[in-house]
Order: structure tokens, then sequence, then C-alpha cells
């Protein structure tokens, strides 16, 4: 059996979604399909479970991009604050978090509530559960095979995402369907994810594990203030996820764990003006106590603060201020909030998000080589470049 739509648009996640209610408004007969039987997952997940959909400082420069201009177009086609007003629109309550990241009072499923309602009210036919075993264009009509049906279209829109989280849907369907169609890809890389560490420093983690500092974690020129978390695995936290986006495999990434403070000076005041205070308790007023323990253990350095020679002290200043370590990894696609990399942005309009090589063809969301910073930047990619494909497909 053949059915005939104007656009069929593969993944109904966030992007996916987005596309379906654009194009359904503006009156074209839109098949929205997905492999999983439940709709919005990553959605469902995200924000510890508010969603964090998206960031009121929206930026073109927060997000990572062989081409980083790519993402100007759509960010200005749509922005966070046409999103918030769809959110307003549907009475869903939201707050600001911290730096400008907005999150449902309530639950993430509210926003996938709203975004299928959108959908049903655009007249969009959403086939879940639907697997797809052939894809291919003839005679200037796209089609895709789903057991023993035919569907075709004049647009088709790839919306299938990155490759983390395999067990909640996660598949490469959409770099395969860019192949297919001889368009370039930019290798994929698990992105926003915590760094695992060898031996050594895996063990101060284990020790540590639960706690968390605020911290400058840096990867040469790029650097990112905030939370830090130990765990047993190794590092993790906002600072971490951030530059596990930047970090090269065989580089160090250096730490600050006490932003605010020169510790040198700190330590050299302290030396006059206490010599008799034990340089544990000294580390403790700077320090949470069991990091503060450890620092001392690992530095060797015991005692009251006069007795530690200074270039001791300099050496347990520089490894607060900058401390410097080498990641042995990351968790990988299993733990990943994003994917770096994807089909390469020189096959792409920035303004419709069509292929250039083909008509008709679209690719939307995380599968394309824009990947943003972690808060709500990348449901904000999400929406603007499904909105824009639906504009235009
Ligand atoms: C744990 C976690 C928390 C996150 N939290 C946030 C957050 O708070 N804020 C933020 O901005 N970003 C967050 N993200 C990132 C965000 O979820 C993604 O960037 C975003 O969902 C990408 O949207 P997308 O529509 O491109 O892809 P997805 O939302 O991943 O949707 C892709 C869809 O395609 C379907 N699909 C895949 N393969 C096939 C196939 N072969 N056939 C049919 N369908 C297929 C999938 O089932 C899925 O429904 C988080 C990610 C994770 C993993």
């Amino acid at each position: 059996m053949t059915e005939k739509y104007d656009v069929i648009i593969i993944g109904a996640g966030a992007a996916g979604m987005m596309s379906a209610i654009e194009a359904g408004k503006r009156g074209r007969k839109v098949l929205l399909v997905d492999h999983a039987k439940k709709i919005g997952e990553k959605i469902r997940i995200s924000g510890g479970g508010r969603c964090n959909f998206t960031n009121i400082n929206t930026h073109p420069s927060k997000f990572i991009s062989n081409n980083p201009k790519f993402s100007i177009s759509a960010l200005n086609q749509y922005t966070q604050n046409d999103f918030i007003n769809l959110i307003k629109k549907h009475n869903i309550k939201f707050h600001e978090k911290k730096l400008g990241q907005l999150f449902c009072d309530e639950s993430a499923q509210q926003i996938i509530d709203m975004l299928l309602l959108e959908c049903n009210e655009a007249n969009v036919i959403l086939k879940k559960d639907t697997k797809i075993t052939d894809i291919n264009k003839a005679d200037d009509k796209y089609f895709i095979i789903v057991g023993s049906e035919k569907y075709l279209s004049d647009s088709l829109i790839i919306a299938t995402g990155g490759l983390s989280i395999p067990k909640i849907g996660a598949t490469q369907f959409g770099y395969d369907v860019a192949k297919k169609f001889n368009l370039k890809t930019v290798k994929t890389l698990p992105a926003l994810v915590p760094l695992t560490f060898s031996e050594k420093i895996l063990a101060i983690c284990k020790e540590l594990t639960g706690l968390s500092v605020e911290a400058i974690v840096s990867f040469k020129k790029i650097f990112f203030e905030e939370g830090m978390l130990f765990t047993h695995r190794g590092l993790s936290g906002p600072s971490i996820l951030q530059i596990s986006s930047y970090w090269k495999l065989g580089e160090d990434i250096k730490i600050n764990l006490s932003p605010k403070l020169d510790v040198s000076k700190f330590l050299n005041d302290k030396k006059n003006s206490s010599p008799k205070q034990e340089i544990n308790i000294v580390i403790s007023e700077i320090l949470p106590k069991r990091l503060a323990h450890i620092i001392c253990k690992e530095n060797n350095v015991v005692g009251n603060i006069c007795e530690i020679p200074n270039k001791a002290l300099e050496q347990l200043s520089s490894s607060i201020n900058t401390w410097a370590i080498n990641p042995t990894g990351s968790e990988g696609y299993k733990t990943a909030e994003v994917t770096l990399g994807g089909v390469d942005t020189n096959e792409i309009s920035s303004k419709t998000m069509m292929s250039k090589k083909h008509h008709g063809l679209f690719f939307i969301g995380e599968v394309v080589d824009v990947t943003g910073h972690l808060g709500g930047y990348n449901f904000q990619w999400a929406w603007s470049s499904g909105y824009v494909a639906g504009r235009y497909a």
C-alpha cells in the first residue's frame, strides 16, 4: 500500500515535533514517524525531569560547530522568546534556575504534552513504534518503506538526533541517511559527558565521591566556572560536562578548586599571621574538609604552617589553583547528554536547513554538526532548526 504526504519527518523528538507543527500549520500534509513506543523520551528525562527547555542568554557563541556561524540564521528565525511565548500560551509555569536556564516548575511531561497537542491541532499524523526498512528518492519524491507499506513525500526531514543514550532509542540512522545521499559528516564524539581517569586520580575521586565544589575547569583558553562533582567513576558536574565538549584525548585539563582566592598569597599571609596553625586546618578554611585533607596528603604536607618550606607551600597552592590532570576518556554515549559532530553544515542551507545537493531533504536538531553548551541551548537548537525546516518543507 502506498500513502502520499507533503512532508515526512523521521524522529519525533524535540526537533521533529517542532518541524511537524510548523509544516502542519502551513497546511502541509505531514507524517511524523518514530521507532520508539513512547514519544519524547529525551525531553522527559531532561533537566532532572523538569526539562531545561531554553536559555535566555541564547547566542551563537554557545554552540560548537565546524562552522560557528551556521546556527545564527535559525536562532534568529525562532528565538528563545518565541519558545517562551509558546510555553506561556499553554500556561506552563517555569523558573530560571541559574545562568539564564529555564526549567518547568512541575514536569518535563508538560513540554511533551504541549508539543503533542500542537501536532494534533496542526493535523500531523503521528506513527509510533515504526521501523523503517528502506529510505530513498525516485522521480523527485522521497519514500520510506515500513514493512509492506510505502510512504511517499515531496519533503523528507531527518530529525533522528545523536548517539547519546542508546537505551532510549538513539541510533545512527541520520548519519547513515546522510551517507546514503552522499552528504559529508563530521566525526561524532560524546559530549557533555563525565570524564574518567587513571588509577591515581580515580582513587582520589572515589575517596571524595559525592563531594561538589565550585571550580573553574579549563582546556587551553576555554573555561567554565560552575559546580564540579567527584564520583566513583571520575569527575562530573556542570563545569566538567561543559569542558568535555572541548577537551581532546591525550591533553590535560586544568582545575581551579578555589576560584575566588589566590592560594599562594593566602598561605603566605597565614604563615605570617598564624604560624602555629596546622596546615590541614588552614586549607579547610578554603576547601571542604575531606578535600583539604586529601590535598595535603597528596602534597606530603603535615604539621604547622610555619614548619612547611615555602617551596612546598607553593606546590600546594598550585595544586589548588591550577590542578592539571589528564583524563583517560569519558563515560561515552551511555551517559553523554549530546553528540558532537554530525551532518556537515557545509551540506545544508543555514536559512532553510535543506540539503544543498538534494532539494526537499532536510536535517535538523542534534543530528547536525551543531552542539550547544549545557543549559538549555541544545533544546533551543532543536526548536529553532525544527521551526525553520517546518517553514520550508
Ligand atoms: C539525560 C539528558 C538530559 C538532557 N537535558 C537537557 C536539558 O535539560 N536541556 C537541553 O537543552 N538539552 C538537554 N539534553 C539534550 C537534548 O535532549 C537533545 O539535544 C535534544 O533532545 C535533541 O533533539 P532532537 O530532536 O534532535 O533529537 P531527540 O530528542 O534525540 O529525538 C530523536 C528521535 O528520533 C528517534 N529515532 C532515532 N532513530 C530512529 C530511527 N532509526 N527510526 C525512527 N526514529 C528514530 C528517537 O526515538 C527520538 O524520538 C539532554 C540529553 C540527555 C541525554
